[in-house]
């Protein structure tokens, strides 16, 4: 979390949206929002207060009393608006989200687009929500199943993909029918709030969508306020535990999707080039700090040998500032991530690690003040050591040797996390053993970043996820709505009556 600061003017404040106005938060608690590569404080964030907090969950409690009973095309076709308007404004939300968060222009738009993704899904309610209808399950009986919407639901945001992640999640909820109140990251609370002026614009009625800012303290009252019936949440294993736990002592449904230590598995047999690049890129890309970014490297085999090449590649990628034509790696998000990923770098050396390349000494000119670390590798990392236990969240490669496909399996089943791995072979056996016996959600073969599209949900396994529905997808529409099942029977005008029945069976 940022430091709290004193509010000073001029910078701009961030508002809060309750009720479908955009408000000034009365709060006396504000954060700064800065731009990771030159410090500049961009804007401030209120920490709003419990009667803010209140305001914007009783907006959502109103506006469900209509909003439930929208027609699904209605609510498609706002959906149809707001894919065209994230469309529209792409690149200027790519410049603010580049600006807060630090990652380059090219990354920000497929951050964006990543979420525009959902939001084209979502345009398909009409078929996603339908229920199911099986006639004559008994003499003149017809069940079937209508799925209704659930309530007002809670979002809880990482700082990692502020234009992605919230677009996993209010468009679906509010597309199903459900009112929304978001809670963004308060390190890049600006995206979210663009996203949210367009919402606006594509005609998401007033009290529909709320979005209040803060810390613990916001997260805590949505995860227990009793007019909340629903909470997803995206973040570290932590908090999404602590979440999982106090939301679901409330009665809620939680879906909470976590941490990650993202094992790839090179076999010997992989085709070099493309492999290495795919890995260093998915390593490194967005400076380590995506869910899904390779974290752990695994060569088997005579894959060992390729450490140099590694190194070589991972020497070419160019350190600078996210909106700087050519930048392969941004800054960190914060002086305090920078310093986290600087102790775990220390660790591993203390460890016995050894030090293939060392980022962190990196020098970005015009950007001193950057929290930059460049391309970091380790080799000869054992299970034990901490930077093999802990998410680094950095440009940091942990290479494993080993010497089978086996072992590489069992290093992976034995990790806490379950969220993302790869194999890169060319034998279609090897892939196939693999991704039948890996117990991680997102399986890549030769694919580094293997994110679902959207009409698959994501997933994750073990300490990577707890609930057990994804986001987007159909999963995230089992989880906004509540299946309701209906068994009926119309009596013919003139029908015998077959007497009274006290059994359970249908006649
Ligand atoms: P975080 O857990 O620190 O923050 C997530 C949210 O929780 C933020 O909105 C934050 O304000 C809030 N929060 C922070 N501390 C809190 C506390 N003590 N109590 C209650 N709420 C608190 O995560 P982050 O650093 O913003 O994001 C990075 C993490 O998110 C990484 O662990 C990454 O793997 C994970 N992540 C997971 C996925 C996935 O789909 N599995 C996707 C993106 C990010």
């Amino acid at each position: 979390m940022t430091t709290p600061a004193v509010k000073a003017q001029p910078v701009a404040t961030v508002k809060l949206l309750i009720d479908g106005a955009f408000v000034e938060s009365k709060t006396t608690e504000w954060h700064d929002v800065v731009n990771p590569a030159t410090q500049q404080v961009l804007a401030q964030v209120p920490f709003a207060t419990d009667a803010e907090i209140d305001a914007a969950v009783a907006a959502a409690k109103s506006a469900f009393k209509t909003w439930k009973n929208t027609p699904l095309a209605a609510r498609a076709r706002i959906m149809l608006k707001l894919q065209a308007l994230v469309r529209e404004h792409m690149s200027r939300i790519a410049h603010t989200l580049s600006a807060e968060q630090g990652k380059t222009l090219a990354d920000a738009e497929g951050d964006i687009f990543r979420g525009l993704e959902v939001v084209e899904h979502a345009c398909s309610i009409g078929s996603l929500q339908l229920g199911e209808f099986a006639e004559n399950v008994a003499g003149g009986v017809d069940t079937y199943t209508i799925r209704q919407p659930i309530g007002v639901c809670g979002g809880i945001t990482p700082f990692n993909f502020p234009a992605m992640i919230p677009l996993w999640m209010f468009p679906m909820a509010i597309v199903c029918g459900n009112t929304f109140v978001l809670k963004p990251s308060e390190q890049d609370p600006l995206t979210p709030m663009l996203l949210a002026e367009l919402a606006q614009q594509a005609g998401i009625p007033p009290g529909v969508l709320n979005i209040i800012h803060g810390g613990k303290r916001s997260v805590d009252a949505i995860c227990s306020h009793p007019d909340i019936v629903a909470v997803s949440f995206v973040g570290s294993t932590s908090v999404g535990t602590h979440v999982y736990n106090l939301a679901s002592q409330h009665g809620k449904r939680v879906q909470c999707m976590m941490g990650a230590k993202n094992h790839a598995v090179v076999m010997p047999d992989a085709r070099k080039e493309q492999s290495l690049n795919a890995l260093v890129g998915s390593t490194f890309g967005a400076a380590g700090q995506r869910c899904m970014a390779t974290s752990v490297t695994v060569l088997v085999g005579d894959a060992q040998k390729w450490i140099p090449d590694i190194v070589a590649k991972a020497k070419t990628l160019r350190v600078n500032a996210g909106q700087e034509k050519g930048t392969d790696i941004g800054p960190l998000i914060s002086k305090n991530a920078k310093n986290r990923v600087l102790g775990l770098v220390e660790d591993g050396i203390n460890e016995g690690a050894k030090l293939e390349l060392d980022g962190r000494a990196v020098k970005v000119s015009g950007y001193e003040k950057g929290n930059f670390i460049g391309p970091t590798i380790f080799s000869g990392v054992t299970p034990a050591m901490k930077i093999y236990t802990t998410e680094i969240f950095g440009p940091v490669m942990v290479i494993i040797g080993v010497n089978t496909l086996n072992e590489a399996i069992d290093l992976i089943n034995s990790n806490p996390f379950g969220n993302g791995t790869g194999i890169f072979t060319q034998s279609g056996a090897v892939a196939r053993k693999f991704q039948h016996e890996i117990d991680v959600g997102q399986v890549g073969i030769n694919v580094p970043i293997p994110v679902p599209v959207p009409f698959f949900s994501f997933t994750g396994s073990r300490g990577s996820k707890l609930g057990d529905l994804g986001p987007y997808g159909k999963q995230v529409v089992q989880f906004y709505t509540q299946t309701k099942t209906i068994t009926s029977r119309w009596f013919d005008d003139g029908g015998v009556s077959g007497g009274v029945n006290t059994t359970i069976s249908l006649k």
